[in-house]
């Protein structure tokens, strides 16, 4: 009896069809077999990345992700189906099991965890490309200054409603706190919650993410500094040009501070002990504009708004905000879960 089709085939038989990309060529396949890519966020956008990645045949992935896998993640979330919702796994442990039966040659490294200051460095040590797939702009400013300090390129990429923005960030150019120095305030993000998301810009933000990782990956190239934005549901879309040097005022292109890594400069969390409860404390300084994070909440999920705290009702249990940042998320002990509620329904 004839063996099965061997899985072991030259890198010709099984990623030919890209391999006759002039541009990509066989030397990018080597170049991309070789490279290390880390995924924050195995999300609508790092589900899709990963995914894609994966089939082109990337050496090595790290797969970084805090949260677990729901029923209503599944209309925009790639690897993901019913039973890992049911059974409530992690999005990194879903998504590795996937990839693995996708493509045995990409080494997958697991990383469930609620990156932090205090542990970035460790855990995306030796990489080549820095891929953004988080829903949070805490998060996606720690990712920026990472990027800085090590010299490594980044992609930012977000979708919420209809709405898709996308930017190569090269450690020579300007970063993201020289578009935008400072986060949005938490009152004016929307996320995925509160204005909900079309899978299709999910996908317009991941074709861009994917385009720029394999030119980049497989030839060094470094795309100009754009940020692309596209509407979905219009089909539109537009760029807009960063500045050609970085600004003088950005602390990390021009200062060598890097606040994204100052631990006291992030949200730290405590469970508090017999409540099934976790206290979210924000950086000294911080106000929020109670009535307007109220008002860009669903009706129904407000439990109360008085001058000094708004009480928030979710599926999961509630959240109370403070004036001053702190917050309490109540039906979680887990402090990375209790971060993931606080940014999924309010943002950060
Ligand atoms: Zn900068």
């Amino acid at each position: 009896m004839d063996p099965s089709p061997s899985m072991e085939q030259k890198p010709q038989d099984r990623f030919g069809r890209q391999i006759r990309v002039q541009e990509f060529g066989p030397k990018g396949q080597k170049a991309l077999a070789a490279a290390k890519v880390a995924i924050v966020g195995i999300g609508a956008l790092g589900s899709r990345v990963a995914e894609d990645l994966t089939r082109a045949g990337v050496g090595n992935l790290v797969l970084v992700d805090r949260d677990l896998v729901e029923l209503s993640n599944l209309h925009r979330q790639h690897l993901f189906d019913e039973e890992d919702a049911k059974e409530g796994r992690p999005k990194v442990v879903a998504a590795a099991m996937r990839l693995g039966q996708i493509h045995g040659g990409t080494q997958l490294d697991v990383e469930l965890v609620d990156l932090r200051p205090e542990n970035i460095e460790e855990r995306l040590e030796g990489i080549d490309l820095l891929i953004d797939g988080t829903d949070n702009f805490q998060t996606r400013y720690m990712l920026n200054d990472f990027a800085k300090k090590e010299g490594i390129p980044w992609i930012y990429g977000a979708c919420v409603g209809t709405q898709a923005m996308a930017a190569f960030f090269a450690p020579e150019g300007p970063c993201l706190r020289c578009l935008f120095p400072e986060p949005p305030p938490l009152a004016q993000t929307q996320t995925c919650e509160t204005a909900g998301v079309l899978p299709s810009a999910a996908a317009f933000t991941t074709m861009l993410q994917l385009a720029w990782a394999l030119r980049y990956l497989g030839t060094g190239k470094v795309p100009e500094p754009v940020l692309h934005i596209g509407d979905l549901f219009e089909a539109s879309f537009r760029s807009m040009g960063f500045p050609s040097a970085s600004l003088k005022s950005c602390p990390c292109c021009n200062r060598g501070i890097y606040p994204g890594l100052d631990p006291s400069q992030a949200t730290q969390a405590s469970p508090l002990c017999g409540r099934r409860a976790v206290q979210l404390q924000a950086p000294p300084g911080t106000r929020i504009d109670l009535p307007a994070l109220a008002a860009k909440l669903q009706e129904g999920q407000v439990l109360q708004l008085l001058p000094y705290l708004l009480r928030t009702r979710f599926a999961e249990g509630e959240i109370t905000v403070f004036a001053d940042g702190r917050a309490i998320v109540q039906g979680t002990d887990d402090p990375g879960r209790a971060r993931a509620l606080f940014d999924r329904y309010l943002g950060s």
